[in-house]
């Protein structure tokens, strides 16, 4: 029952050129971003504290007025609307539910689009959607940090919206109930076929969540791809480094090989020249060696799965990642080998 009056192309949101200042000897919060976003379609904006993340949010959902840049929805200019008209669902980090009223009725009263009649059947359909059916008649204080969440969510659902835009909407759930509750709003989202944009720091949250991960830095979306390509082909190194582990090299290209401390490496592309270079530390292999001049273990970190290593040559140092079952000792030496190839940054 969503509106499917936009042919397939046409994105359900389209920003441009949004900027934000909040005073005037500040920098810019929000600089120059733009993206479209398309129907069903989630989301993430990832990068550190204060890089302007929730402010563009903000903007999109009418809390905040850009000082440029244009928001549209299904092609209609949407940046001087309120919020209340752009249809646009909006869970914060605080998720205020209404303390004197049940979970019930917390829900039924963002219904106001459904009859009467229909209104407690419907409330108790979202309810189950988050798994808190049993506890509709209970008030908010009486629920877990993590279940108030999901009643904010499940609120922010029965509205129907066309867009649910969520503040770092896991940060109160620990760590195990994070990653179930994060695989089943995203199954619920793509159910209903709700298009989501979401604001997070935390890249795993943003790759595992979202279909498309937006970097933010200083206000400027740098990258906007699919997690795959986010991570394994980074834009610049500030990317490559925020979505996790990564080596940063420096070599001389010649076609698609290029000559660095580590050997000559295989590239994602041609270039010829100086260049510089992300090597993620899972495409490395290590073997071990008896050779004083290979590659030296100086650090081992046991992560269930895998090891990572620091390794210390000629100077530099490199981190790699091995299945558990490959391991080396502390002070030992090893052979690195470069068994993917590496992804050209920018100078
Ligand atoms: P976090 O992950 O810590 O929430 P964020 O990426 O969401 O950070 P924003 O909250 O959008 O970042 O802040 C971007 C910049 O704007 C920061 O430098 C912040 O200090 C500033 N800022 C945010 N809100 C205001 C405000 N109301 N008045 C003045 N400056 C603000």
């Amino acid at each position: 029952n969503r509106v499917t009056s936009q042919s397939a192309t046409e994105p359900l949101m389209r920003v441009e050129g949004l900027s934000k200042r909040y005073n005037l000897a500040d920098d810019l919060a929000v600089d120059q971003v733009s993206f479209e976003l398309q129907s069903g379609e989630i989301l993430a904006l990832l990068g550190p504290s204060g890089c302007g993340k929730t402010t563009t949010l903000r903007m999109l959902a009418g809390f905040e007025h850009p000082n440029a840049g244009r928001i549209y929805l299904h092609n209609q200019d949407v940046t001087e609307l309120p919020p209340q008209k752009r249809n646009i669902g909006i869970v914060f980090q605080d998720y205020a539910l209404f303390p004197h009223m049940t979970l019930l009725r917390n829900v039924t009263f963002a219904m106001r689009h459904v009859p009467k009649e229909e209104l407690t059947a419907k409330a108790m359909e979202w309810l189950k959607l988050v798994g808190l059916t049993d506890y509709a008649k209970r008030y908010p204080h009486e629920l877990s940090g993590g279940q108030q969440q999901r009643v904010a969510l499940a609120r922010t659902l029965a509205a129907e919206p066309e867009l649910v835009l969520l503040d770092e909407p896991f940060s109160n759930l620990d760590a195990a109930l994070r990653e179930t509750t994060r695989k089943e709003m995203r199954e619920l989202f793509k159910k209903a076929g709700t298009s989501v944009i979401l604001v997070t720091h935390d890249q795993a949250e943003a790759m595992t969540f979202a279909d498309k991960v937006g970097v933010m830095q200083q206000g400027k979306l740098i990258q906007l791809d699919t997690p795959q390509e986010v991570y394994q082909n980074p834009a610049t190194a500030f990317v490559a480094k925020f979505l996790g582990h990564t080596n940063l090299l420096h070599g001389q290209a010649c076609g698609n090989l290029a000559h660095t401390p580590l050997g000559t490496i295989n590239l994602n592309n041609t270039f010829e020249g100086e260049v510089h270079l992300s090597l993620r530390p899972e495409n490395l292999t290590l073997t071990a060696c008896n050779n004083p001049k290979a590659a030296k273990v100086i650090d081992r970190q046991f992560r269930g799965h895998d090891y990572l290593y620091v390794l210390e040559q000629d100077g530099l140092q490199y981190c790699a990642i091995t299945p558990s079952h490959n391991y080396f000792e502390l002070d030992s030496h090893v052979a690195i080998q470069s068994a993917r190839c590496a992804s050209i940054l920018p100078d």
